[in-house]
């Protein structure tokens, strides 16, 4: 059978696995008549009659065995004030997989069609009730690690991002109508922009799509969080810089150099930034076959982070592990973290080479300075875009989208001021638009968006 975007929908849209609740989401047409078929009302309510937005009480039988399957509550939705903009249902029942997959069969049986990830969101883009920069950010609210990354997904699905796109079309069309309008008419004494208004307005445009681009780094920081690898030689105080940002025992802390064996990963806080941080295995020749292995996976750890926490020890004098250590990461984005400061020792010298990094001495054992060393990540990353604009570019795909339209008006403003034909200058702005257009959906295809929705959770 072909799927079509017309099909009726089923998914379980709650993670699997036991819980209070589960719930089957059913979009489509035909999603109240299956229903109807498998729901039982001790009240003798019918599913086809009632208002909508509103929940039933009652039972799930498999109408060929007659068999009670689930007591349920059912949401009645119907068109077209909904996620889907169609007739939507929804089972809550008991979470178990069993039900929940009992359930869904029984569904299929009767004629829906088992979804496809993302695809309620892709009908809510597809019916118009959201557009394609709005639907994109739901992935993100679901997958929001700190406040301030929800708070910005929530106001790109409310239209934050759309709203700025479609001030930035509205202005270049408006401008594309002057440069067609004089092309058309070019004898005419048009009431309109002079050359030098077109020439400012598309300028205008492109700085602020410049600003929107420059925020990039930062909106996909919120987005995605920031990698930080701690890295020093053994017994250097890694696990305990890690345990003192974490707050609570995570990794295993010994005394014996070289304990840390596996690269252990968490999320941690800072100021709304997620920083994903990687605490690895020393640095230096194995003894052991299990060490090499943390050793490997170390600095394939290093390499793919955005940001070094190198550890030096202050209580001991830096040597030539350390020399090594710092020669590997030098180029790098680093902090310099002078660990043990409660036992500092007057040999301890900061190598010339680390003079000019931002560092910070801390006691991570202590818990001394690691409010210094938040800030010091927080300061050294996030440039305050998102703060100054109001609104902020968390993804490739519309980075890309607004790259390519400043190189459209780069070259728009080209033909123009070389006083090329003006149907060259009309067709870059053209151009433009239609960068612009791909963000929010309006200048699509199917590939976009299969790439954009197989992202999501299946029932989302
Ligand atoms: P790693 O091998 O780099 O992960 O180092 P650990 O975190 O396991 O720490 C090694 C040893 O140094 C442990 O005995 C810690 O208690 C100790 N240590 C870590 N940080 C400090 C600190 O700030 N001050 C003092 N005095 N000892 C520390």
């Amino acid at each position: 059978m072909i799927s079509s975007e017309f099909d009726t929908i089923a998914a379980i849209s709650t993670p699997l696995g036991e819980g209070g609740i589960g719930i089957i989401r059913i979009s489509g047409k035909d999603a109240i008549p299956i229903v109807s078929k498998i729901f039982h009302s001790p009240r003798g309510v019918k599913l086809s009659d009632v208002k909508s937005h509103t929940i039933h009480y009652g039972f799930i039988i498999d109408p060929k065995t007659g068999q009670k399957i689930d007591e349920v509550l059912v949401t009645v939705m119907r068109a077209p004030n909904t996620y889907t903009r169609e007739d939507v249902v929804e089972i809550n029942c008991h979470a178990g997989y069993v039900t929940l997959k009992k359930i869904l069969d029984l569904v299929v049986c009767l004629g829906a069609r088992l979804a496809e990830p993302g695809e309620f969101t892709k009908r809510a883009f597809l019916r118009g009730r959201i557009d394609l920069s709005q639907a994109e950010s739901v992935i993100d609210l679901i997958r929001a690690k700190t406040e301030q990354a929800q708070k910005i997904a929530l106001e790109h699905l409310s239209g934050k991002l759309s709203e700025k796109i479609n001030e930035l079309r509205d202005s270049l069309m408006r401008v594309c109508a002057h440069v067609e309008a004089y092309i058309d008419f070019p004898e005419e004494d048009i009431d309109g922009l002079t050359h030098e208004q077109i020439q400012s307005e598309i300028n205008r445009i492109k700085e602020e799509i410049k600003r929107l681009i420059e925020g990039y780094e930062e909106g996909k920081i919120y987005r995605e969080g920031l990698r930080a690898a701690i890295v020093g030689k053994p017994n250097v105080g890694k696990s305990s810089l890690l345990n003192a940002l974490l707050m609570k025992d995570r990794a295993i802390v010994t005394e014996i150099p070289g304990t840390t064996r596996d690269i252990i990963e968490e999320y941690i806080n800072i100021k709304g930034m997620p920083l994903k941080i990687v605490d690895t295995a020393g640095i230096r020749e194995a003894h052991d076959l299990v060490e090499a292995e943390g050793i490997k996976r170390s600095l394939r750890a290093v390499e793919l982070a955005e940001l070094i926490l190198l550890v030096l020890d202050s209580s001991r004098p830096i040597d030539s592990l350390d020399e090594e250590i710092i020669n590997k990461v030098i180029h790098r984005k680093v902090i310099v973290v002078i660990n043990k400061k409660d036992i500092k020792s007057k040999e301890f010298q900061l190598p010339e080479t680390l003079k000019d990094k931002p560092a910070v001495e801390i006691s991570a054992l202590k818990g001394d300075g690691i409010q210094q060393l938040k800030e010091l990540i927080f300061n050294t990353t996030i440039s305050g875009k998102y703060e100054q604009e109001g609104v902020i570019v968390t993804k490739l795909r519309h980075k890309v989208a607004l790259e390519n339209a400043i190189e459209a008006l780069e070259n728009a403003l080209k033909s123009f001021e070389k006083k090329e034909p003006l149907e060259i200058t009309a067709m870059f702005l053209r151009e433009a638009l239609s960068f612009l257009g791909q963000i929010v959906g309006v200048v699509t295809t199917e590939e976009i968006l299969n790439l954009i929705f197989s992202e999501f959770c299946i029932g989302k």
